[in-house]
């Protein structure tokens, strides 16, 4: 027996020092999880349950590589995210046992076609046109969280053509990342390869066409992407 087509190949992810790569299997975002973003985008930050949306493996944008502007759009966002990586899955985790699954974390940015999405949003039309698009999840190497260790807080930032924009800490998510992992596995089965893009803190923008995005995240690392 043979493919018809060839297999579509494999997104991945570097793993800092080491010569091996993560494939990833699916990509889980959670919206509204730092309060202070919430607010700026019109919401209610108190603690209603976590809501997410999907982007596609292959819309990962690797480090070093460029990001380009767009089509159907005159209005990109960057969202600057901690993302974390899972070595194992399952339905059902328990909040005390949803770390067990984490393979490690990297630096991602959420880019977003804001006019798509709003559009969507007031047509309770589904979010990919905004948030499903081509390169639309840059993603730094994945550093494992043996070396990490707990990341319970840590600045995380994002710099515009070297002027910070972004600006919080993980200590101030509503949700913390345990308590997405269960959340999410009693929705979906999860599996070893899924990535969790953990929300944005407040201070999202529009880029333009020549900008160089710096993301951070305190003990994870960098990602660096220029638009063009
Ligand atoms: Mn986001």
């Amino acid at each position: 027996m043979g493919y018809v087509i060839s297999p579509p190949p494999v997104t991945t992810l570097r793993v800092e020092g080491t010569g091996d790569e993560f494939p990833v299997r699916r990509i889980y975002c959670i919206g509204r999880t730092y309060a202070e973003h919430a607010i700026e985008m019109g919401h209610d930050p108190t603690k209603e349950p976590p809501f997410f949306f999907q982007k596609n493996p292959d819309n990962i944008l690797k480090d070093g590589q460029d990001f380009p502007y767009p089509s159907k759009t005159e209005d990109v966002h960057f969202e600057i995210e901690l993302v974390v990586a899972l070595k194992s899955g399952g339905t059902n985790i328990l909040v005390e046992r949803a770390m067990d699954h984490v393979f490690g974390y990297a630096v991602g940015l959420d880019m977003t076609r804001r006019d798509l999405q709003g559009e969507a949003k007031k047509l309770g039309r589904p979010w990919e046109i905004g948030k499903a698009f081509e390169h639309s999840a840059p993603c730094g190497p994945l550093v494992p969280a043996e070396r990490v260790g707990p990341l319970t807080q840590g600045a995380v930032t994002l710099e515009v053509n070297g002027e910070i924009r972004q600006k919080g800490d993980v200590n101030q998510m509503i949700w913390k990342i345990p308590e997405m992992i269960s959340y999410l596995s009693d929705y979906f089965t999860l599996a070893p390869g899924d990535l969790i893009m953990s929300g944005t803190p407040a201070g999202v923008g529009a880029v333009k066409r020549g900008d160089h995005l710096v993301g951070r995240v305190d003990g994870v690392g960098e990602l660096s992407v220029r638009v063009v």
